[in-house]
């Protein structure tokens, strides 16, 4: 042993050599969807956007980004309190922190900010999206190593309309990009949303799965009369009947369909009760749910554990919350159902140079450095929220 190695530093403060994070930069997005997206607590006319971007005293800027399904309609956070909320309390945090060092600096966040779990996500995606790009390595590597280069992607059928529904699926199969299909009901009554299920599952036959997210809108009685009826037209998974974790563990396996657990996962902690009530068939594990891509994989450990399929979640994020989600993804030990990463497909407008590869049903995880991707800074500045626009830096102007 050499006696004169120093011992692990305890601090996070950065080395004399070390980049330091100089400043933190937010903005806002408004971009248009190619449809209406209706769920049963929300219909999404268009999808907001936070993006964030940290700088770095090496001259390396990293991206993340913020979305939700909705905003407050789903959960605690809206992209506007992330912005606030970055702006406000996680860049005093940041700033001159040691930049390389990503878990020891989330770690420091977490410590100074409680909740927040998309926030965190956001930020800790530009950290590994800049400590990426300064190593030459993507950001799977970081997070132990891809295993997989292409992932499933499943699209949603959420016009609200039988046959609309079934020319969508029909549309996505020829364009060989989907046949995966998950259907979003619960906002109309079970008999129907079950004949509208059964109808888009005769139609598509065995050339398609069919599953459907009821977003938590049935009751304990409903989900046994509905789990029962979507077993019997060919539907393979339900995705989150009912909201409860004691609920579903009453559910689960008692009809020949998977049930599969969403808004009951919000990272670890979550996912070890759910494991250890035999909650859930399969986890669909989200990022920015999970409070990050680390937190992420500890949910899909607990999954692999306790002999849970994985999904890979969206919350219909764009381009930079999506491939964060890929690379994760792409290091899962098991990825049994595909993933639903088609959030950018969803929206009208492109906001990267060159965009993501979704072929023969699959998307392909970028291989460059960081995320992989370069943002189309004209489209990002002229999509952004007029007016809102904010920068922190130490280095006055700088960014
Ligand atoms: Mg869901």
């Amino acid at each position: 042993m050499n006696k004169s190695h120093a011992p692990f530093a305890r601090s996070t403060a950065a080395t004399a050599a070390a980049p330091v994070v100089t400043g933190i930069e937010t903005v806002i997005l408004d971009l248009p969807t190619i449809r209406p997206h209706k769920l049963s607590v929300a219909t999404m006319n268009g999808q907001v956007l936070m993006l964030v971007r940290v700088h770095c005293s090496d001259g390396i800027t990293g991206t993340g980004e913020g979305t939700t399904i909705g905003g407050l309609a789903y959960g605690g956070e809206s992209p506007e309190s992330m912005k606030t909320n970055i702006d406000t309390w996680f860049a005093p945090v940041m700033i001159g922190q040691d930049a390389t060092r990503v878990q020891a600096l989330m770690a420091r966040v977490g410590q100074m900010v409680r909740e927040n779990r998309f926030a965190k996500s956001a930020v800790e995606t530009a950290l590994l999206d800049a400590q990426g790009k300064r190593l030459g390595l993507p950001v799977s590597e970081l997070l132990g190593g891809r295993r997989r280069d292409r992932l499933p992607v499943a699209w949603t059928l959420a016009s609200g309309e039988t046959a609309r529904d079934i020319a969508e699926a029909e549309q996505m199969l020829d364009l060989r990009r989907h046949r995966i299909f998950k259907l979003k009901i619960g906002a109309r009554g079970v008999r129907e949303d079950i004949a509208h299920v059964a109808a888009i599952k005769a139609a598509l036959g065995d050339r398609a799965s069919v599953r459907v997210d009821v977003n938590m809108a049935w009751s304990e009685g409903e989900a046994a009369f509905g789990m029962a009826a979507l077993a019997d037209v060919g539907c393979e998974l339900v995705e989150q009947p009912v909201a409860s974790t004691a609920a579903l563990a009453r559910l689960v396996r008692r009809f020949p369909v998977a049930l599969m657990a969403d808004e009951a996962l919000t990272g670890p902690e979550s996912a070890f009760e759910l494991a250890r009530v035999q909650g859930a068939d399969v986890f669909a594990v989200k990022l920015e749910q999970s409070g990050g891509a680390y937190n992420a994989q500890r949910v899909a450990t607990i999954a692999d554990a306790a002999g849970i399929e994985l999904y890979g979640g969206t919350m219909l994020e764009g381009a930079v919350g999506t491939v964060i989600s890929a690379h994760t993804f792409s290091t899962f030990a098991h990825l049994q159902r595909g993933t639903e990463l088609f959030g950018p497909l969803l929206l009208t407008e492109e906001i990267l140079t060159e965009p993501l590869d979704y072929s023969e049903f699959e998307l392909t995880v970028p291989s460059g450095a960081g995320l992989g991707v370069t943002l189309d800074e004209d489209r990002v500045a002229f999509f952004a929220r007029d007016g809102i626009r904010k920068t922190i830096s130490l280095t006055g102007g700088k960014v």
